[in-house]
């Protein structure tokens, strides 16, 4: 059950609660060997309740990542308290499928002596796949998309796709949780911290994998959009084109070398996706992508309700648009009234030169 008020426009604060003997278990997501980006961010808000947080890492190199990944992380305000890594080697657990591990997370969670009281998991197809089920299972109300973390029962989250704000205040003794990632920074790697943590293996037997499942869902294939540019959801500056640029060669000619001279990623409006000039992962906005890079460019794109809901929080945006008043200018830090295909060869070159 759950309590909520809404206003227009988030602040970000810091937080902090603490209770003596409460754990957060955080699910970790994996890119093969590393912690996925997005992992390393819903740390960071683990962090935010200053109590000790103990992490789930499941699949073929569990073991492996376990040992090498967490022990030189490091968080800039220090709150960070990994307690214990728990890990199970498993091949039917590489691609987290929620019908394969809801009810080891069920188990972990109900096992009075970890004290969890709360569970995150990323915004990620695969935290919105688990969080729901885990919840349906232990018959508590999950609270998903939290962008900011108050106390350990109170939470920020946007809801009518952003343009408002809600704060949500639980009363569940138990806290399940989805973390937007683009709201929370990474906690970083400093080779020169060793942390002790405390790492052990997750007994789990066959029963516990089959009986949610019992086989009916396996994974099949998945089929990734190779790029050279860095990935969207983490990228630092991102580049977005939309149908202003007219045609799938205009957005290749012109977005791409201007994205490759800022090292920055790809990215684009629905319209630019529906016209057919980029695949749909780069779509930014309430059905694509929610980002907030350092550096946003929007080109040749109006500023739909949508498609802000995916990237107003960047920190500098950029707006390159030939007519003045469009919505994309209210909330632009830097804008170029023009037309796209004179200012972009010369915006690239004068970058490249830099
Ligand atoms: P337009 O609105 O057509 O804007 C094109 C812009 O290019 C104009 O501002 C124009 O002035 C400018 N332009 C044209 N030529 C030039 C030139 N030569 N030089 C400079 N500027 C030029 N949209 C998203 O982006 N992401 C979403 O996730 C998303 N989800 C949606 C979900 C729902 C349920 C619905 C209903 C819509 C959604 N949309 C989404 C669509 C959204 O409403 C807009 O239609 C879309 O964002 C418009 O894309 P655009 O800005 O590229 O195109």
């Amino acid at each position: 059950m759950f309590k909520v008020s809404a206003r227009a426009f988030p602040r970000r604060s810091p937080i902090f609660s603490s209770k003596c003997f409460a754990s957060t278990l955080t699910l970790i997501e994996t890119n093969g060997s590393k912690i996925s980006p997005a992992s390393l961010s819903t740390l960071n808000a683990a962090s935010k309740l200053n109590q000790p947080i103990t992490c789930l890492v499941l699949g073929s190199d569990a073991k492996k990542i376990s040992e090498s990944e967490f022990k030189n992380l490091e968080l800039s305000s220090s709150n960070l308290k990994i307690s214990k890594i728990l890990y199970n080697e498993n091949s039917n657990f590489d691609h987290l499928l929620a019908e394969n591990i809801s009810n080891i997370l069920t188990n972990l969670i109900n096992d009075s002596k970890n004290d969890i009281t709360h569970f995150f998991a990323n915004s990620s197809s695969i935290g919105k796949n688990i969080i729901p089920r885990v919840a349906a299972l232990l018959d508590v109300q999950p609270i998903s998309d939290i962008i900011n973390i108050k106390d350990s029962k109170t939470f920020i989250r946007p809801i009518y796709a952003g343009n408002a704000i809600a704060t949500v205040e639980s009363s569940d003794k138990l806290i399940l949780s989805t973390i937007r990632s683009s709201a929370f920074s990474q906690i970083s790697s400093d080779s020169s911290i060793n942390n002790s943590i405390v790492i052990e293996e997750l007994p789990i037997n066959d029963s516990d994998i089959t009986s949610n499942n019992d086989n009916k869902i396996t994974w099949v294939s998945e089929s990734l959009t190779k790029s050279e540019r860095p990935d969207l959801s983490s990228a630092k500056v991102v580049v977005s084109g939309g149908r202003g640029l007219k045609s799938k060669e205009n957005f290749d000619k012109l977005i791409d070398p201007l994205a490759k001279a800022l090292n920055a990623a790809v990215g684009a409006s629905r319209a630019a996706v529906d016209a057919g000039f980029v695949d749909n992962s780069l779509q930014v906005g309430q059905t694509g992508k929610v980002i907030a890079p350092d550096l946003y460019f929007a080109i040749g794109i109006s500023g739909a309700i949508q498609h802000l809901a995916g990237m107003k929080d960047s920190k500098t945006i950029v707006a390159i648009n030939k007519l003045e008043d469009e919505p994309i200018y209210k909330i632009a830090d830097y804008g170029l009234v023009g037309d796209l295909f004179e200012i972009l060869p010369e915006l690239t070159e004068k970058i490249s030169a830099l």
